[in-house]
């Protein structure tokens, strides 16, 4: 981290000191890049005149995204690209951008406009008047599709159930944050990281900017089923261990049905003089070795979890940062602070 901090911050950005830095992780974003770079320049000139930089992430996109952003850092010293080795996923890029951020103020912001960057004003003006973390809270989503909406709402409200930690709803990665909340959000040491969960873990004075998402500017979402599950398990077992008391519930359940049916084959045994009984006990059996599979399932994830986080390997690797007119090759790992 100490050689990669030193190949950035000795690079000649204008301005002595940074007011903003913005960070946008890319994945395959080719479509959008070009658009996303003009509007958050002209936002950001507007409002911090030249005391800013936008670091995007490209986190291992297989298309065009890298060359364009390569092109877009040379023309324009405000602008690093750091390139990741492989996709790492979303919150892992966010991440390695926000490692690399200088300003006292920090705003994280999706590549694909659906988060408008025109609301920065408005959420600096809320920082100045002593929040620490301003956050996007979606009054509506536009653009997207049922399942999503409806795949989202569901699962915030069990989050909010299941975990300790007033997790807000309806909100994602967009936000600014200032210097004192990130340095504490990269002092938390996890690998599976649900960084809107963190930041509100995290406590101090926090804000809910309310707003309208946008649809995607172009291109199809990055964040397929499979990525949303588990994304949601990270958020659930990252911030409870409620479902591993699940299992205890589980078999009180169990333990009831199979006291119930003692009850039954006896008084059968008694009374009728039969011993068939084979769609019970296969009723019996179908039950409980289900219950004993989900149990063993959540034991499994928070187990699995364990393993990787006592590995200690680092949340990304970099393959190469572009600053203005100069290109650093960095094949090293960089770790929590
Ligand atoms: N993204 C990323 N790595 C991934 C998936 C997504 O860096 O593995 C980025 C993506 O380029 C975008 C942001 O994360 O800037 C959010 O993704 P997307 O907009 O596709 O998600 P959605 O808004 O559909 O949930
Ligand atoms: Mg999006």
């Amino acid at each position: 981290m100490a050689i990669l901090e030193e190949s950035v911050r000795t690079t000649d950005v204008p301005g002595s000191h940074l007011r903003l830095s913005v960070v946008t992780p890319c994945f395959n974003e080719e479509d959008v890049i070009g658009e996303t770079y003009l509007r958050l320049t002209g936002v950001c000139r507007e409002i911090c005149g030249e005391d800013y930089e936008i670091v995007f992430v490209d986190d291992g996109s297989n298309d065009s995204t890298w060359t364009k952003l390569e092109d877009i850092a040379h023309a324009d010293p405000r602008i690093v690209a750091l390139k990741l080795s492989r996709n790492f996923g979303h919150q892992a890029a966010l991440t390695a951008g926000l490692q690399l951020a200088r300003a006292d103020r920090v705003m994280m912001i999706d590549a694909d406009l659906q988060d408008p960057p025109e609301l920065l004003g408005g959420m600096l003006a809320k920082m100045d008047e002593g929040f620490d973390v301003v956050y996007g809270k979606r009054i509506e989503r536009e653009g997207e599709t049922r399942f999503k909406k409806a795949s989202a709402s569901v699962f915030y409200r069990v989050l909010s159930k299941l975990t300790e930690v007033d997790i807000p709803q309806d909100t994602g990665d967009f936000r600014i944050v200032n210097r004192k909340v990130l340095d504490a959000l990269l002092s938390l040491p996890e690998h599976h990281r649900f960084v809107r969960g963190m930041v509100a873990w995290l406590g101090f004075q926090q804000y809910a900017f309310p707003y309208v998402r946008q649809k995607r500017f172009a291109g199809t979402t990055k964040y397929p089923l499979r990525k949303m599950v588990r994304l949601a398990i990270d958020a659930i077992t990252g911030f409870s261990v409620r479902p591993l008391r699940i299992s205890i519930w589980f078999a009180m359940a169990a333990l009831t049905a199979s006291l119930a049916l003692i009850v039954y084959t006896f008084v059968s045994w008694l009374l009728f003089d039969t011993v068939k009984g084979w769609a019970s006990l296969l009723i019996a059996i179908s039950i409980f070795s289900a219950a004993n599979f989900l149990c063993l399932g959540i034991f499994g994830e928070y187990l699995g979890r364990l393993f990787t986080e006592s590995k200690r390997r680092p949340l990304f690797l970099i393959d190469e940062i572009k600053v203005g007119k100069t290109s650093a090759a960095c094949g090293i790992a960089t770790k929590n602070k």
